[in-house]
């Protein structure tokens, strides 16, 4: 495994190493967990060379959000990440500064519309615009071929989805699975904010969104009744929603993908979780 931390270094093993090679690559936050390690692995058998990035981006975090908080555990990381078989194909890009990513000066946006009227679009003003961002700096970067992003995001495949059709950007995308606790809560590196009483009390939030899904297949109306319900009652729930998964509105004769997607506050603790099923 290779690491480097500088736009001059990576250009350097890209023009030197990568040149003849398929390359994937797993854009990251840092804070590694399975979720992450799978999208790696996955990445690994598909692709001769892995470039890992690991960048907390300021762009899409909100101002009252949990920016400076959010873990850096670069060490950990690199550790966990040398443990995983062929990580001998591994290149980690992990700038310790902002401007290896956004060079002095840096005054553009990228920005996809259409797909943030719901979810975390209506919640966290910018956000995708954040993402989108530096997702492109990324993409642009590392020239990888093939880019491997979590379901747990699934706004964010989205949004990215369509920013690579609209600009014709060169790279496959791949959405990869959700990793799991055994109580269904889904990894997130924003679990570890969470006392062991709150980790516990937060599968709930994986237990109601699947039994709005078997809700929704045994009579749709009842689920969309029983979600408001559930919705109203605990105001921890910032957003519980059925949708259409391919235009994220209403449910529709049209719709063949339904996405039941919720985001929680447990605490000051903000997580979010899908799960995504055909009708
Ligand atoms: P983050 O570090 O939170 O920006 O996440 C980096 C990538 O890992 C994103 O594509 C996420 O969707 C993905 N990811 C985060 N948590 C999980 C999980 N529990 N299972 C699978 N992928 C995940």
């Amino acid at each position: 495994m290779k690491l480097v931390t500088t736009k001059s270094e990576l250009d350097k093993v890209i023009n030197t190493e990568h040149s003849e090679l398929s390359v994937g690559l797993v854009p990251t936050m840092g804070n590694l967990h399975l979720g992450h390690l799978s999208l790696v692995k996955t990445s690994l058998s598909k692709t001769q060379r892995t470039i890992v990035t690991i960048f907390v981006n300021p762009k899409q975090f909100g101002e009252n959000e949990d920016f400076g908080k959010y873990p850096r555990t670069l060490e950990q990381d690199l550790k966990k990440l040398n443990a995983l078989p062929q990580s001998e194909n591994i290149l980690v890009f992990a700038p310790q500064s902002e401007r290896e990513i956004y060079p002095e000066g840096f005054s553009t946006t990228i920005e996809v519309s259409g797909l943030d009227h719901a979810l975390c679009g209506l919640h966290r003003p910018g956000h995708f615009k954040g993402v989108t961002t530096v997702v492109y700096q990324l993409f642009k970067l590392t020239n990888a071929h093939l880019a491997f992003f979590g379901q747990k995001d699934y706004q964010q495949f989205r949004v990215i989805e369509k920013m690579v059709q609209d600009l014709s950007l060169p790279i496959n995308l791949s959405m990869e699975p959700i990793v799991r606790e055994k109580s269904g809560l889904a990894l997130s590196s924003r679990n570890q904010y969470m006392s062991p009483a709150q980790k516990e009390e937060a599968s709930l939030i994986f237990k109601t969104l699947s039994q709005l899904k078997e809700s929704f297949l045994e009579n749709p109306d009842k689920a969309m009744a029983s979600r408001e319900r559930l919705l109203f009652a605990e105001p921890r729930w910032q957003y519980l929603e059925i949708l259409d998964a391919h235009s994220l509105k209403e449910v529709s004769e049209q719709t063949s993908k339904v996405l039941v997607a919720g985001a929680f506050t447990m605490g000051d603790t903000r997580l979010i979780d899908n799960i995504l099923f055909r009708i």
